[in-house]
């Protein structure tokens, strides 16, 4: 017997149910913002990932499943969306079409993380990118997108929407100046990790789960209190626009990207309902990041959410059936197997969705099937009903029975489950 790779995993049964749930209601959530969809590799040269993500991230550094190919070529598992579908922006030089491209993913990601509880080292993430707009009112409007993808699946209770400024490369340097001064005259109580962000990536600091170090930055200068005049006026916008779609949100002053071509609004979703609190989605404005990646300078700003996360808050509203097969026609080998089988396909042409039991066994095997299915209706066709040209239809639910004419099967049922 085989066992699963450490880290992966299989997804069945009830939880199956919930996934293309969530996938549903995330592909309509996207069209209805006119989003396309646009379908990204799997495997990336790992040059991609090292300039998108950063040499120097514990994603690049670390987690990356990358090796040599047969032929000598890097390449990668993708760890994330974004770095991908830039590079896709810029081969395909979409920039040309005018105007803002909104494009979605949704897809397994790989990263090749300590297993721990809830962590997987293939996790599927949604996001959407929108290059061409640097104005507040994208902004405003793909987090409002967030929040609605949390509210369609019926989880907008679990979470809230945090959002900050981050400055841009005119107000940052004078910022990170003042941080890494106020961080210095504490570095002996910074943690390890902390200690080498000092001079790589002080602002990352700020979000540093280790308590000694949360202790130290609760009282550390913040962004978002040194922005230059356009980044103030462009965060008034975000609030102003959000504040118009009544999108409840906290302005956290804490929440930083990893990045430097990060700039202005970050943004993210967080639950305390897994756990400790923690983020579902996260996003924010890289307008250096198309050009970093070989592009002309187009702004873009984006996110992503990790749907195993948010299936499991999905798992928690109990709305989902293991099974909800629509009929079950049960028939006899010889006697009734073909007008069956026919019966059964012209249901499934309807959209209806229909099974049977391919080896005929008893009447009362066939029915525990049905029952297995979940089966709303079950359809018997047997000797007597096939001789006459009818079916007897069983509503599951109510208990009734009643005697169809088999050209008449598809209309009633058809009908039936309108109305319910
Ligand atoms: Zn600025
Ligand atoms: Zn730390």
């Amino acid at each position: 017997m085989y066992q699963k790779v450490k880290g992966f995993r299989d997804i069945y049964g009830l939880e199956s149910r919930y996934w293309n749930k969530v996938e549903k209601v995330f592909k309509q959530t996207f069209k209805s913002f006119n989003f396309e969809e646009f379908y990204i590799p799997v495997l990336e040269k790992t040059e991609v990932f090292n300039r998108g993500i950063g040499s120097t991230t514990d994603i690049v550094e670390k987690e990356m499943f990358a090796f040599e190919d047969r032929d000598g070529t890097h390449v990668a598992l993708r760890p994330e969306g974004t770095a991908s579908l830039v590079r896709a922006f810029v081969e395909n030089k979409l920039y040309n079409t005018p105007g803002i491209s909104k494009y979605y993913y949704i897809g397994p990601m790989f990263r090749r993380e300590r297993p721990q509880k809830g962590r997987f080292r293939q996790f599927t993430q949604a996001g959407i990118e929108v290059f061409g707009s640097g104005g507040p009112a994208v902004d405003a409007d793909i987090i409002y997108l967030l929040y609605k993808l949390a509210e369609n699946i019926g989880i907008k209770d679990f979470v809230s929407m945090e959002i900050n400024s981050i400055g841009c490369p005119v107000c940052r340097p004078a910022y990170n100046e003042k941080l890494v001064a106020y961080l210095k005259s504490h570095s002996e109580s910074l943690c390890e990790d902390c200690l080498r962000r000092l001079d790589k990536n002080p602002m990352r600091i700020l979000d540093c789960k280790n308590d000694k170090c949360k202790t130290i930055t609760k009282d550390a200068p913040v962004a978002i209190d040194h922005l230059c005049g356009e980044c103030g006026d462009h965060f008034e916008g975000v609030k102003g626009y959000l504040d118009a779609l009544n999108v409840p949100y906290n302005i956290n002053p804490m929440m930083v990207r990893g990045l430097d071509y990060y700039v202005r609004t970050a943004f993210e979703m967080v639950t305390d309902k897994l756990g400790s609190q923690s983020a579902v989605g996260a996003g924010g404005r890289y307008d250096g990041l198309v050009q970093l990646l070989g592009g002309p300078d187009e702004p873009g700003i984006g996110f992503a959410v990790g749907l195993d996360r948010l299936v499991s808050l999905a798992m928690l509203n109990e709305t989902e059936k293991e099974n909800d097969l629509d009929v079950f026609v049960i028939c006899f080998k010889d006697a009734s197997d073909k007008i069956a089988i026919k019966l059964m396909n012209e249901l499934r042409s309807k959209g209806i969705s229909a099974d049977m039991d391919y080896d005929f066994r008893k009447m009362k095997k066939q029915f525990s099937l049905a029952d297995r299915y979940g089966a709303l209706f079950t359809v018997v066709i047997g000797e007597d009903e096939a001789a006459k040209g009818t079916a007897s239809v069983k509503d599951m639910l109510a208990g009734t029975q009643e005697e169809i004419e088999i050209t008449q099967v598809t209309a009633y049922i058809s009908d039936k489950l309108r109305r319910n």
